[in-house]
């Protein structure tokens, strides 16, 4: 690779790559950061500059970077296989070593997998999957998926149909037939809306019913499935209040309809079990993975498939007609493998369930005495703090400010890579990350809060 500097890494990109949800304009004009390495939690880019990766890359590299066991993994099943398909009734090692691995870390109903490149390729095949699970049912006229307003499954045509985020529903013709949204579980007990005056744990049942409700309006026996991320990552890690995904699972066993269980964020370990759906009290009949699988070293993604599935698919099904290039690709599997054998040996599960992750929570409990803060919350390693104009009576800021835009400008320039969603500042660090890393990233949070209120008081944006 060129060695130039970031001048004209910059012009070169700004003249050749589209990036993925970019105004590709905008960008050109103000130039792409290059980030250059990576070691443990911490990014460097072209200046040198040092930056504290609070997002894993994309909520995907778990385990930090550098990892010798996974970059030797990778290295060894280049030099021995480096492609070879699925299709031809043939396997490689590591898909099978991987798919025998993944049944025996997921809850016990889950034996199968089926391989994709991707989270959305992933949840192309939920959708072929459901609906041949209910052809060979005999109920093919159940068909209609239930996805959730601001969900997220990914940016393919069903990916992007499943999830429930309006501006890419408005970019071409989305959502697909036959799939449908519900509003999210997201408790604001201080506004006008479905949850105002309600503890949480009434809204989380209120929500669920939701689901009830939208199933009687299309009819049970139109219903195929119902689709949620166990909490919403893209959208703004919003976590549902417990009594939510129990009820949701009642429902959908009342009314015979598969659950899917997108673990692509949260699975292997970021909520402090390897599947969030353990941490929120559920069991699917299919999960989504993808990201933490490989902690994003190459790219792998699938669907788990649980035992009530399977034996339809296998049983009675003949060819299910559905596959990628890639499904199973040895070298993905190879990384995957040394990454699930890593986060086992490390107890990273434990280490988040027992050390940094109540810690992180507990110091969420003290910025959310920061003025800015109206809330602060955390499960696992994933955590969010919802920016308010009006601390006192919880009042958000109007949009047009994009107070959590100017937040995250502070993060840019401090060294942390802190998101904004709207008015909600979210962190899903790796991992490994150490206390004293935690006391690191929180400092710089504060840090970047404190300048972000300078801001405000200067600009008369609070109440
Ligand atoms: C990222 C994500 C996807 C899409 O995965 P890609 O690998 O980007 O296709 C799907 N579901 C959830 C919950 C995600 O966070």
């Amino acid at each position: 690779m060129s060695n130039r500097n970031t001048a004209a890494w910059q012009a070169a990109d700004a003249a050749h790559f589209l990036h993925p949800f970019t105004d590709f304009k905008a960008l050109a004009d103000k130039g792409s950061r290059i980030v250059t390495r990576a070691d443990d939690i911490y990014l460097w880019d072209s200046e040198g500059a040092k930056i504290l990766d609070a997002m894993s890359g994309l909520w995907c590299v778990n385990v930090g970077y550098g990892q010798r066991t996974l970059i030797d993994a990778a290295t060894r099943q280049l030099e021995q296989l480096p492609f070879y398909n699925a299709f031809f009734q043939t396997a490689t090692p590591p898909a099978i070593e991987l798919a025998q691995r993944l049944a025996e870390v997921t809850p016990p109903s889950f034996n199968h997998v089926f391989f994709a490149g991707s989270g959305s390729e992933g949840n192309d095949t939920i959708v072929r999957m459901v609906r041949r699970y209910w052809d060979i049912a005999g109920r093919p006229q159940r068909k209609v998926i239930i996805g959730r307003i601001n969900g997220y499954h990914g940016s393919t045509m069903a990916g992007a149909s499943l999830g429930g985020m309006a501006a890419m529903h408005a970019q071409g013709g989305l959502p697909i037939p036959d799939i449908v949204h519900i509003d999210q579980p997201y408790w604001r007990p201080h506004e006008d809306g479905p949850s105002r005056g309600l503890t949480r744990d009434e809204f989380g049942l209120v929500a669920a019913r939701w689901l009830e409700a939208k199933i009687e309006e299309i009819g049970a026996d139109r219903v195929a499935a119902f689709i949620g991320e166990p909490i919403q990552g893209a959208g703004g890690v919003i976590i549902p209040p417990a009594t939510y995904w129990p009820e949701i699972e009642r429902i959908c066993r009342r009314h015979d309809i598969l659950l899917v269980s997108d673990e692509v964020i949260c699975g292997f370990g970021r909520t402090g079990r390897w599947f969030g759906c353990e941490t929120m009290g559920y069991t699917p009949d299919l999960m989504t993975f993808a990201k933490g699988v490989t902690s994003g070293y190459i790219p792998l993604g699938g669907v788990m498939v649980g035992d009530r599935v399977a034996r339809a698919l296998i049983d009675e099904g003949g060819e299910f007609e559905h596959g990628y290039t890639y499904s199973g690709h040895p070298v993905a599997c190879a990384v995957a493998l040394a990454n699930l054998e890593l986060i086992q040996q490390r107890r990273l599960v434990e280490h988040v369930h027992d050390d940094v992750g109540p810690y992180l929570a507990a110091h969420y409990a003290r910025l959310a005495e920061h003025p800015l803060v109206g809330s602060a919350e955390t499960c696992g390693l994933m955590g969010a703090l919802r920016l308010v104009q009006d601390k006192a009576r919880g009042t958000p800021f109007a949009p047009e400010i994009g107070i959590g835009m100017v937040c995250r400008g502070h993060c840019f320039a401090e060294g942390l890579i802190m998101r904004a969603v709207g008015d909600r500042m979210i962190v899903a660090p790796p991992l490994v990350m150490t206390r004293a890393q935690v006391d690191e990233m929180v400092a710089l949070i504060r840090r970047c809060l404190d300048l972000t209120l300078e801001d405000a008081r200067r600009a008369g944006w609070l109440a």
